[in-house]
């Protein structure tokens, strides 16, 4: 573990400057073959392609009360969430939306079908969010949550959610309700 400060950290913008292969500074311009602009080496040749990122979360239910969390951490500080989180490289979206609901909420859970798949192509991600039945009304909150807690339709704060996503796929599951029939549902926003 790094023993730097931890306010330190930031994530790094997503244009890079430099080749990641042989270090020279990058160009952008359409590679041979392509159509859009790229972040390219013209000394070592390497291509620098982005793709949008995906985010994958769960919407847990415990007797009819859905769990959100409190954000700890920026962007949406103090607001609250659905348990969600960025995949990592070496999981599954299942694994990824299991793991951030037990790193976030300590909410033990079992992951139910597809929810909601959510193109928010102007910040370059993709949301997936899983239905959950949780195993028990237990929550231990980890660091990026100030709290976590169960609330009935009625009580969802809906002034102080954190994310279009976290809203339009709770508005989809308080309709879906009264059907029992849910989803999944796929759609596009221009910004969470
Ligand atoms: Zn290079």
């Amino acid at each position: 573990m790094s023993s730097l400060p931890s306010d330190f950290f930031f994530p790094a913008p997503r244009a890079q400057r430099f080749c990641s292969q042989c270090g020279a500074p990058l160009h952008r311009e359409i590679p041979p073959g392509d159509n859009r602009l790229r972040d390219l080496c013209r000394q070592c040749g390497a291509v620098h392609y982005q793709n949008p990122r995906m985010v994958v979360g769960t919407l847990p239910v415990w007797e009819g009360r859905i769990l959100l969390c409190r954000r700890a951490i920026e962007p949406r500080y103090d607001t609250w969430t659905l348990p969600a989180g960025f995949m990592e490289l070496d999981e599954t979206t299942s694994q990824g939306a299991l793991r951030e609901t037990q790193e976030e909420a300590g909410a033990r859970i079992e992951l139910g079908p597809l929810y909601t798949v959510i193109d928010v192509p102007q910040v370059e991600q993709v949301h997936l969010y899983f239905l959950a039945r949780a195993l028990g009304p237990e929550l231990d909150p980890g660091p990026e949550s100030l709290a976590a807690d169960w609330f009935a339709p009625e009580d969802i704060p809906w002034d102080e959610l954190s994310f279009r996503t976290v809203q339009t796929t709770l508005e989809h599951y308080l309709k879906d309700l009264p059907r029992q029939a849910f989803g999944p549902h796929h759609y596009s926003l221009g910004a969470c």
